[in-house]
């Protein structure tokens, strides 16, 4: 019998005439993630997206796993595909829903009817269907207030479509209709779930990482890569950014004041993130920053690491809780990642008693003894690229 998934779009469908823009969008982002898995072709009619696999050795469960996946899907389905032929549509109904219809006892129909010059209305069909369903399967009965199943048949210009329940998308907006953006990564629970929750939106990644070898070790930047990886199941390929930070770090440590360890070593990586996401075309930098999760996520911090760059500093975890950022990271499979313990070059000159209430010009007097400059000219001259899928 002939399956295909139904997906139903998100947000989008309210854009009104840029739609057909992000459609073709999210068209495209599905080709790419399901092209692997066989041979497809993808039907968009209807306000309706279509997926019908082509090749007899179709991974469909796997395929149902990358479209759960992709932005921009309100929800989606496995229907059965009938002829627009009540006996075909029964037949169908009957030998498609057997499996679960053993796992049930109530169900009832739904009917949906685009194609107005179907002969049965929908109330006929829902009966037509419901009654061959409880012939075949005489332990159930209908509940049309609580059922266990609701089955739907959708009559559309195409074809007559089968199918029960619906699976939630993951939302959003279609990735590459919001720009482009970096995402300042380090190997912990919270920066993976901004870059996640940007992407989300349609913004494409890119993802910046500081690493100071000896002090951190190549382990450190494989768990940040793992990670990446988790993400760009959602978000597509990532351009990464390894950023040698050694030098600046032990810079800082030997010339400046302990309490700004901190502060001016994030002032370093906004400085250096925005040179290399304004090379790449990028709008804007991501973090994955909390209001006073740490001392150098106060306001009065936060205020000094955004006083070195112009361009947009997006933190989508501004107001969250620790334990609303663990339920994103463990939904979307990063947290097990994050918790292998590692060193972060954050965590390397930790000062005892950090600024929580620094100023923009303490930071500037502080680091004034840096050749600031060609640090970073060294640190962006030596970073190394990397593509993570
Ligand atoms: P956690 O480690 O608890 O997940 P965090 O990494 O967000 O928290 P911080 O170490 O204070 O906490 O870093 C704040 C933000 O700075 C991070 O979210 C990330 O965006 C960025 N960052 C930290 N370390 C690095 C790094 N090594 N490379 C790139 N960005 C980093
Ligand atoms: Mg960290």
């Amino acid at each position: 019998m002939k399956e295909i998934i139904l997906i139903k779009n998100g947000e989008m469908a309210l854009k009104g005439l840029n739609r057909s823009t992000f459609e073709a969008v999210m068209i495209k982002n599905l080709r790419r993630r399901l092209r692997p898995l066989g041979q497809i072709r993808i039907v968009n009619s209807q306000s309706t997206i279509m997926i019908e696999p082509s090749s007899d050795d179709f991974d469909f469960e796997e395929a149902l796993q990358c479209v759960s996946h992709v932005f921009g899907i309100a929800a989606f389905s496995r229907a059965a595909v009938a002829h627009k032929d009540m006996d075909d549509i029964l037949a169908k109904s009957v030998e498609y829903l057997a499996d679960i219809m053993s796992s049930i006892k109530t169900f009832k129909v739904e009917a949906k009817r685009s194609d107005k010059h179907f002969p049965f209305k929908s109330p006929e069909i829902c009966i037509e269907v419901g009654s061959a369903l409880l012939t075949a399967y005489p332990h159930l009965s209908v509940d049309v207030h609580n059922p266990d199943m609701t089955v739907v048949v959708e009559i559309r210009d195409s074809a007559a479509y089968i199918r029960c329940g619906q699976i939630r998308g993951a939302g959003g907006m279609p990735v590459g209709t919001g720009g482009k953006a970096a995402v300042l990564i380090s190997g912990g629970i919270d920066s993976p779930v901004a870059a996640w929750t940007m992407s989300k939106r349609g913004i494409e990644l890119n993802a910046i990482h500081f690493a100071s070898p000896p002090y951190t070790s190549e382990r450190a930047e494989l768990k940040v890569k793992k990670l990446l990886s988790k993400v760009a199941e959602y978000s597509g390929r990532i351009n990464l950014a390894i950023v040698p930070f050694t030098e600046i770090q032990e810079q800082i440590a030997k010339n400046c004041p302990e309490e700004y360890f901190t502060l001016i070593m994030r002032r370093f990586m906004m400085k250096i993130s925005e040179r290399l996401a304004v090379q790449d075309n990028c709008l804007a930098l991501i973090t994955g920053e909390s209001v006073g999760q740490v001392a150098s996520q106060t306001l009065p911090a936060l205020g000094c690491t955004d006083a070195v760059v112009s361009m947009p500093v997006l933190r989508p975890l501004i107001g969250m809780d620790k334990d609303e950022i663990v339920e994103i990271s463990r939904k979307i499979n990063t947290f097990d990642i994050s918790i292998e313990p590692y060193e972060d070059c954050c965590t390397v000159f930790t000062p005892k008693h950090p600024r929580t209430r620094p100023t923009i010009s303490q930071c500037e007097n502080a680091e004034s003894v840096l050749n600031m400059e060609l640090l970073i000219d060294n640190a962006i001259q030596n970073t190394v690229y990397e593509y993570i899928d």
